[in-house]
């Protein structure tokens, strides 16, 4: 007889398992809260979705025990982004790659990922309940039951968790998720915004507020440098966004999560000179050196007539330039001649490491993804529970997370298909043996 495979979560794991079992002869439901499936996926990419990445995975992805990266990445090799593509081609839907490796449907349309998806689940008779909230599990010899609100008991043979993590709850991964997890025996590490922007110390932010530059951004927890990205920064009136602050964010909230002391050192300039193969070579302090001694100079022999305002806003947005001169004492008015070769160099350096006081990362409504969640050695390969037979957990809800570009998604379709594989494929006995 066909296993009955229930799935809790409509999302991209949760669809992708739905399918995959029901590809496998069994007979699958899809439980979700929400009025409607796939609300994430809608948002995903800018609505553009995406889907995947085909650049190399190692170093993309975090988990909070450096012993499951080894897992995440077997996953990866076991279901990659190629893998991925021939999933959706074969369900109808062709993808093209961008210069970043970034796989997007050809129709950059988010809501074509999720009509082929819907369309599957169609096709292969997956029930899918919607506004259907579960109650209890109960997990029994070979198998278990549901209680869900509006309907009877639900039996299942195996249950797929796929309700996600708690960021944009609004899409419906609102964090109940963990509770069934936990109630379930699993431990969960604490879930935390990942992917968010980070809130900074300081009045500065209301004056650099709007401001978009191209820049480098260095994070330094407990003073140690920790990671560096590149990339359109982004300064808002609580702090700083853009992608390269996404991709060091997850960093960011686990160590304030810890307690520990997180700055960021913003570069605004250096990447113009690497362009120009100045101070090109150098590192760290004797680029910084390099680059002020040049720049002063330059501004003390052609430029000493202008403001220093004036001067810097030759290289950088001009409310940044207004912030460094306030921050040094130069009043808009002040000639570089005036301010004298020391203040025009601490102006200069500042532009190449402005620091700010990383206070907090933004909530999770404004996360696009959770760090933490369930250990990923409480599952087996299969993405199977250790601590409670009959139940898989896939997606954002373990603790794994990658960062921009489409890891997050691969990650999601990954476990939902070789979890839904399984499910499907296993029997009551076939699991004990495990
Ligand atoms: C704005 C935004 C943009 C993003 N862009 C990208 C991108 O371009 N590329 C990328 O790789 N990743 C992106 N992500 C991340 C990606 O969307 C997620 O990592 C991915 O959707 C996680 O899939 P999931 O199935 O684990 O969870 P979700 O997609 O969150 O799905 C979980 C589902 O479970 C349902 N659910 C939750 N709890 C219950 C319950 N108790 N009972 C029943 N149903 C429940 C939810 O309503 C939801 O439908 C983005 C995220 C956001 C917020």
């Amino acid at each position: 007889m066909a296993n009955r495979v229930v799935v809790i979560g409509g999302g991209a794991s949760g669809l992708a398992a739905a399918i995959a079992a029901a590809e496998n002869g069994a007979a699958v439901t899809v439980l979700e809260h929400k009025d409607r499936v796939g609300k994430k996926i809608l948002m995903t990419g800018n609505g553009k979705c995406n889907l995947t990445n085909m650049k190399e995975v190692h170093g993309k992805y975090y988990s909070s025990d450096a012993a499951s990266l080894k897992q995440i990445y077997n996953t990866l090799v076991r279901f990659d982004a190629v893998q991925t593509r021939n999933f959706f081609q074969r369900l109808g839907l062709y993808t093209k790659e961008k210069k970043d490796g970034g796989v997007y449907p050809v129709s950059e349309q988010a809501s074509i990922v999720l009509d082929v998806l819907r369309s599957a689940c169609n096709r292969l008779g997956v029930t899918i309940q919607t506004d259907c909230e579960v109650i209890s599990i109960r997990p029994e010899k070979n198998g278990g039951v549901i209680c869900a609100k509006q309907y009877k008991q639900i039996f299942y043979d195996k249950l797929i968790l796929a309700t996600g993590g708690k960021a944009a709850s609004v899409a419906g991964s609102d964090g109940s998720g963990y509770v069934l997890a936990k109630r379930l025996g699993h431990a969960i590490v604490e879930p935390l915004p990942a992917l968010v922007q980070l809130k900074c110390k300081g009045t500065v932010f209301k004056a650099l507020s709007g401001v978009r530059a191209q820049g480098v951004i260095r994070l330094l927890i407990d003073g140690v440098e920790m990671a560096t990205q590149e990339g359109e920064l982004q300064l808002t009136d609580y702090g700083i966004s853009g992608i390269p602050v996404f991709q060091l964010s997850r960093l960011a909230s686990r160590a304030l999560y810890d307690q520990k002391q997180c700055e960021a050192s913003l570069d605004f300039i250096s990447y113009i000179f690497d362009k120009n193969n100045l101070c090109e070579n150098k590192k760290d302090r004797d680029k910084i050196d390099c680059v002020c001694k040049n720049l002063t100079n330059n501004a003390i022999k052609h430029f000493f007539h202008k403001t220093v305002e004036e001067y810097l806003s030759g290289l950088v947005h001009k409310k940044i330039a207004a912030v460094v001169c306030k921050q040094n004492g130069i009043a808009s008015c002040m000639t570089v001649n005036q301010a004298g070769k020391e203040r025009v160099w601490n102006c200069i350096k500042m532009l190449m490491d402005f620091r700010v006081q990383i206070t907090a990362p933004n909530s999770f409504e404004n996360a696009q993804v959770c760090c933490g969640g369930v250990p990923l050695k409480e599952v087996n390969e299969n993405f199977a529970s250790l601590k409670c037979e009959g139940i898989y957990i896939v997606g954002e809800l373990l603790d794994c997370d990658g960062i921009c570009g489409g890891f997050n998604l691969q990650w999601a379709w990954a476990t939902g298909i070789i979890a839904g594989t399984d499910a499907a494929q296993c029997n009551a006995i076939t699991d004990k043996k495990r």
